[in-house]
């Protein structure tokens, strides 16, 4: 039994807070909450992709996690997509 999630992931050291993935983003999941990165909210995250090809400093990709259930526990993979 697995779980998956994909999502948009950011490099807040290499962000500048432009705010373009902020503005095409359709479900509001990016914020810049002190004004220095933006930040994406994993659970309204759908991975459209649609920020990624938005930002001026190529600094998101998307990830597809995977959770796989090893008898009680969930074990995480994540890898990169796009
Ligand atoms: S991948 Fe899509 S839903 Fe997720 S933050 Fe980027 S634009 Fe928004
Ligand atoms: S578009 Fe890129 S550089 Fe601009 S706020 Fe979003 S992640 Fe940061």
């Amino acid at each position: 039994m697995q779980k998956r999630k994909r999502y948009a992931s950011i490099d807040k050291k290499e962000c500048v807070a432009c705010g373009s993935c902020i503005k095409i983003c359709p479900l509001a999941a990016i914020t810049v909450p002190k004004g220095i990165h933006a930040e994406v909210n994993r659970n309204q995250c759908i991975g459209c992709g649609k920020c990624l090809k938005s930002c001026p400093a190529s600094v998101i990709e998307i990830v597809d996690e995977v959770m796989h259930k090893e008898d009680i526990s969930y074990e995480k993979q994540t890898k990169k997509v796009v």
